[in-house]
C-alpha cells in the first residue's frame, strides 16, 4: 500500500503524538517522585586489571526500577533528566548513595579503590556542581580519594576555557576525570593535552569491532594515545575472549565488560572484592581449520 498523507493518518499521527507526550509527562512525574522518595538504585561494574587479576575499579550506573513499566532503561530517563533539570538533583542522589556505600563497605575497599560517577553535560554546566561534590562526600566522610567522573568528550569539548577551569578543581580535590564513551566525539590531541583528564574509555562500539578485526586500528590509535599522554585507558563493553586477547595484545590491561561482570549490587561487589582473585577467561582455541 502507496504511502499517502490523508486526513485520517494525520489524525492518527497525533493522536499517537499525543500519547506519546502524555506518557512522557507521566514519566516525567514518576521520575519526580521515585527521586524525592529514593526509589533510584544504583548498581556498580566492576573494572578489572587483567594484568593484576583484580578488580580496580568500579562505575557506578543508575537504574530505576519503575512499579508499572519495569525498569525504565538509562538512556530514556537520564535524557528526560537532562530536559527537565531533574538530573541535578537525580545525579545528587547518585552521587549520596555511592558515598554512603563507600563510607559503608569501609576497610573492604582496597585502598586506591576508585568508583566512578557519570556526569551529563547539565551536571558539568551547573554552577553547585564543586560545592554539592564537596558536600556530599563531606557529609558521609568519604576522601575525594574513592571518585572520579565521568564526561563525556561532547561535554568537556563543547567549551574548553570552562572545561579547563572545572578539572583543574578537581583535581585539586583529588577527583579524577575519565572521558567516557571516547572516539566518538571529536576531541583532538592538543585539548586532551590540556584537560587535565586522567583516562581515557574506549567506546563500546570498537571494542564490538575487535572480533573480525575490524577495530583494531582504531582501538590501537587509543591505546597509543593514552599511553603516550600518560594516561590510562580502559575498554568498555568486552564480551568476547577475542577481544579480550586483542585488547592485551595491545597493551590495554583494564577491562569493563559482561565477559568479567554485569552491574551489580554493592553487596556483590564487596563479595567479588573479598574473593583473592579475578578468574580469567581462557584464550580462545585456535581456530580448526
Ligand atoms: P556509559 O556511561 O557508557 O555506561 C556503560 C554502559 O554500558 C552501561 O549501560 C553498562 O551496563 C553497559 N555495558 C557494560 N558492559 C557491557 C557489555 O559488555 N555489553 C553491553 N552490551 N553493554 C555493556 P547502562 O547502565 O544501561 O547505562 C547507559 C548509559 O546511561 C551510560 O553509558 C551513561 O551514559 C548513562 N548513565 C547510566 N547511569 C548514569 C548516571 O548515574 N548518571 C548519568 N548522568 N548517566 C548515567
Ligand atoms: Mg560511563
Ligand atoms: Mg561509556
Ligand atoms: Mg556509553
Amino acid at each position: 500500500r502507496a504511502k499517502r498523507v490523508t486526513r485520517e493518518s494525520v489524525a492518527l499521527f497525533s493522536e499517537e503524538m499525543k500519547v506519546a507526550a502524555f506518557l512522557r509527562f507521566t514519566l516525567e512525574g514518576d521520575l519526580r517522585r521515585a527521586i524525592g522518595e529514593e526509589e533510584l538504585q544504583v548498581l556498580y561494574q566492576p573494572i578489572v586489571d587483567v594484568a593484576r587479576k583484580a578488580i580496580v575499579k568500579a562505575e557506578a550506573l543508575v537504574r530505576w526500577p519503575h512499579l508499572a513499566r519495569g525498569s525504565v532503561p538509562p538512556p530514556e530517563f537520564i535524557s528526560l533528566a537532562e530536559e527537565t533539570g531533574m538530573i541535578v538533583p537525580l545525579t545528587r542522589a547518585v552521587m549520596e548513595r555511592v558515598c554512603n556505600d563507600i563510607a559503608e563497605l569501609g576497610s573492604a575497599l582496597p585502598p586506591d579503590f576508585r568508583i566512578s560517577i557519570n556526569l551529563s553535560g547539565v551536571n558539568f554546566m551547573d554552577a553547585q556542581l564543586i560545592p554539592t561534590v564537596r558536600a556530599v562526600l563531606d557529609g558521609a566522610g568519604v576522601p575525594a580519594s574513592r571518585i572520579e567522573f565521568e564526561l563525556t568528550e561532547t561535554v568537556l569539548m563543547r567549551d574548553l576555557d570552562y572545561a579547563t577551569v572545572i578539572l583543574a578543581q578537581l583535581r585539586e580535590m583529588g577527583i579524577r576525570v575519565a572521558v567516557d564513551d571516547f572516539g566518538t566525539g571529536y576531541s583532538s590531541l592538543a585539548y586532551l593535552r590540556r584537560l587535565a583528564v586522567n583516562t581515557l574509555k574506549i567506546d563500546r562500539s570498537f571494542v564490538g569491532e575487535l572480533d573480525d578485526g575490524q577495530g583494531v586500528a582504531i582501538v590501537k590509535a587509543v591505546i597509543g594515545l593514552a599511553h603516550s599522554l600518560g594516561l590510562e585507558v580502559v575498554a568498555e563493553g568486552v564480551e568476547t575472549a577475542a577481544q579480550l586477547e586483542a585488547l592485551r595484545q595491545q597493551g590495554c590491561n583494564l577491562i569493563q565488560g559482561y565477559l568479567f561482570a554485569r552491574p551489580m549490587s554493592i553487596r556483590a561487589l564487596a563479595q567479588s572484592l573479598a574473593c583473592a582473585s579475578v578468574t580469567l577467561p581462557e584464550s580462545p582455541a585456535p581456530a580448526e581449520d
